[in-house]
């Protein structure tokens, strides 16, 4: 599904990421950690096609990315990738499912079925009676739910995720994390997630540790 071969990355005379190889399998549940600074979050963006590598190559769902103009660029992230950040980055003067169904909308389905698609979504996170509320209504675990919610509407094939339970207490983390596990195994979709917690690495299928811009293990 994520095929990485030499990914290379600097910000000024920083070498940030030094040579990645690294392949992940639809379905995989894989956590990547290492210290503040290792070029953890770079390596995400580069793979969620947010940021370009120096060299190397990525291939995601078998597709080339590298090779893809802007435009065809920006279409496959929207569809194919859903992102969720430690901080929702929900807009605030919106409700829950009109937050939602914004990446539907980009993708061009009609309003009528994108709110449709987004109750649904809303509905299997637990969070139906929470779909008229606004950002600022809602509680850290359940913003972080509806960010899930944006996340996987266009049903991704890949969820980046990057600290995402990193502004959540010890009871809504583990909550965040047994819906990812819950959803790769109702949707089958592959989740990379960057986190500092031991707990939830040790709980997924690989753990990737970078140090320094290098896979070490
Ligand atoms: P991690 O997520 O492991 O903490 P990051 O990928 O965020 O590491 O950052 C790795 C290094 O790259 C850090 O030293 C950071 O300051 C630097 N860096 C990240 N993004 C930029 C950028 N856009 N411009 C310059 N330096 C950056």
């Amino acid at each position: 599904m994520i095929e990485l071969q030499g990914i290379t990355k600097s910000f000024g005379s920083l070498q940030v990421l030094r040579g990645i190889d690294l392949t992940i399998e639809r379905g995989e549940v894989v956590s990547i950690v290492g210290p503040s600074g290792a070029g953890k979050t770079t390596l995400l963006q580069i793979m969620g096609t947010l940021d370009k590598p120096d060299s190397g190559s990525i291939r995601l769902n078998g597709v080339e990315v590298n090779r893809l103009g802007e435009k065809k660029l920006s279409a496959f992230r929207n569809k194919e990738i859903g992102f969720v950040f430690q901080f929702h980055q929900l807009l605030p003067e919106f409700t829950a499912l009109e937050n939602v169904t914004i990446p539907a909308l980009i993708q061009g389905v009609s309003a009528g079925t994108a709110r449709k698609q987004a109750q649904e979504m809303l509905d299997m996170l637990g969070l139906s009676e929470r779909a008229a509320h606004k950002p600022a209504e809602l509680s850290g675990g359940e913003k972080q739910r509806v960010a899930v919610a944006r996340a996987l509407i266009n049903h991704p094939s890949v969820v980046l995720a990057d600290e995402p339970s990193g502004s959540l207490d010890t009871q809504n983390k583990e909550e965040l994390h047994r819906l990812f596990f819950d959803l790769r195994d109702k949707l089958g979709q592959t989740f990379v997630i960057v986190t500092h917690d031991e707990g939830l690495a040790a709980q997924t299928d690989r753990t990737i540790h970078l140090v320094d811009g290098q896979i070490v293990r």
